[in-house]
């Protein structure tokens, strides 16, 4: 039987009246003033792979960014396989690129259409081959053995946050990526780590720290919950590390890896990567926001998710662009296209708190040219709509009736099924009843800091 928890104050309902903001001209002129990161952001990622790179073609997808009002590609830097002529000892080539120069190509024809260009670095690990020149740089278990994600064929050897492959190397790599093009940010994938890591570094950080070993699996509770927060530490070391790296390059390049899921808090604990890292050093805000899961059992989201993830993240971190990540083409069934009615929904959903949007297309090519392009122009005027009202959008403040009390802490306490079930259910009440609701997260408590008048709490 399902244990009640009596601590419904981890989802405090505050009745409250907020004031409808109404952006003053001088907001307006503000908000075009800003960097291009800060504003309302249509996306579009088309995730190569190998062979698409060999015949990708630049100009018939700038056609359809343009007749999509698509302003921002993201497109395949490198890590595990290398999408450029990268020059580092431990660069791995993509074969089917040759001798072409494919990311120039890309960042020519976009900056010429006045489309930004992010590259995606992923540095969650190196085949054998690679990690035999330096098995050093790379994480291990507790009996000293390689860590090794076997759900890739072949499987993939871990790093660390520690490691010389996610410090100096990574930075090498981007660095080197700001140097040969013109590109506008990099976006971080896989940006966190699932495992413990026993190599050198990691014992060596910890026992100067504490004065002794990194806790195995037998060890107690009280010296994994000391593990935890040190390991919070070094990931935000990492990331520091990465946006300063990118920042050499300008403010006005970007930074940004994954926003987590909102319902998951063990996850943030147990990386060490949590939605505070998030808010502190990503330049705008994304979150994958797929229509069914990604699983062989198809489920549905309710179709308020993506307007109940802008809401969250304007919450988390109001002057950085909250953005939801879609596939036209679905997650699990990459080269089917999605419900189109159920897609337009969960796009104008977001589109109406503010969100930006990020099409995620897997399937290599531009939605125009892939083998199914049913929904290639399915978001066009959802995408339009937030070019033509990106300056009212950015400064959107929508008027809300009831704040949920978003707390980190109650959800490490309660654990992920008995933070999320009731927050799911609180959701769904007030999508339900046409309640407009917005979310106050644990840093912003304070009714001054809150900005709302007549405050009085239900629990
Ligand atoms: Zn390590």
């Amino acid at each position: 039987m399902k244990k009640f928890y009596p601590i419904t104050f981890l989802i405090l309902l505050i009745a409250c009246q907020s004031q409808t903001q109404k952006p003053e001209n001088s907001d307006i002129k503000k908000a075009t003033e800003d960097y291009w990161h800060q504003q309302p952001l249509r996306i579009l990622q088309t995730v190569l792979r190998q062979p698409d790179a060999a015949n990708y073609n630049v100009d018939s997808l700038i056609r359809y960014m343009n007749d999509v009002h698509a302003n921002v590609l993201v497109i395949n830097g490198g890590g595990i396989v290398d999408y450029f002529q990268n020059t580092l000892p431990m660069a791995n080539i993509n074969p089917y690129i040759g001798d072409r120069d494919l990311l120039a190509e890309i960042v020519e024809g976009c900056h010429a259409n006045n489309i930004k260009v992010i590259t995606r670095v992923d540095f969650r690990g190196v085949h054998k081959e690679r990690y035999n020149l330096h098995p050093d740089w790379f994480a291990r278990d507790e009996n000293g053995n390689p860590i090794i994600l076997n759900y890739t064929t072949p499987g993939l050897y871990a790093p660390c946050y520690n490691g010389y492959y996610r410090n100096e190397h990574s930075v090498e790599f981007i660095s080197q990526l700001f140097e040969k093009y013109d590109i506008n940010g990099i976006w971080h994938n896989s940006v966190n780590f699932h495992y413990t890591c026993y190599c050198d570094q990691c014992q060596l950080k910890y026992y100067e720290e504490y004065q002794k070993e990194i806790p195995v699996k037998s060890s107690p509770e009280h010296e994994w919950e000391e593990y935890y927060k040190w390991n919070k530490i070094m990931a935000n070391n990492q990331l520091a590390l990465m946006r300063e790296t990118v920042k050499k390059y300008g403010d006005d390049k970007s930074y940004a890896a994954e926003v987590f899921n909102m319902y998951s808090i063990e996850q943030q604990k147990h990386t060490g990567i949590s939605l505070y890292s998030a808010a502190e050093y990503f330049d705008f805000l994304v979150t994958v926001s797929f229509i069914a899961n990604n699983s062989a059992n198809v489920v549905y989201k309710d179709i308020y998710y993506p307007s109940a993830l802008v809401r969250f993240l304007k919450s988390l971190e109001p002057e950085k662009p909250p953005v939801i990540l879609f596939g036209g083409n679905g997650t699990e069934h990459r080269y089917i296209y999605d419900p189109p009615l159920d897609s337009r929904l969960w796009l104008w959903e977001a589109a109406a708190t503010g969100g930006g949007f990020w099409n995620c297309y897997f399937n290599g090519s531009s939605p125009a040219n892939t083998l199914d392009q049913r929904n290639a122009y399915l978001a066009s005027d959802a995408y339009k709509y937030i070019h033509e009202n990106e300056s009212l959008i950015q400064e959107l403040q929508p008027v809300t009736d009831v704040g949920i009390f978003y707390s980190k802490a109650s959800g490490e306490l309660l654990g992920d099924e008995n933070f999320s079930f009731p927050l799911k259910g609180t959701l769904r009440l007030l999508e339900e009843e046409h309640y407009q609701y917005g979310f106050i997260y644990s840093t912003q408590i304070g009714i001054r800091k809150i900005g709302f008048n007549n405050l009085e709490i239900i629990s």
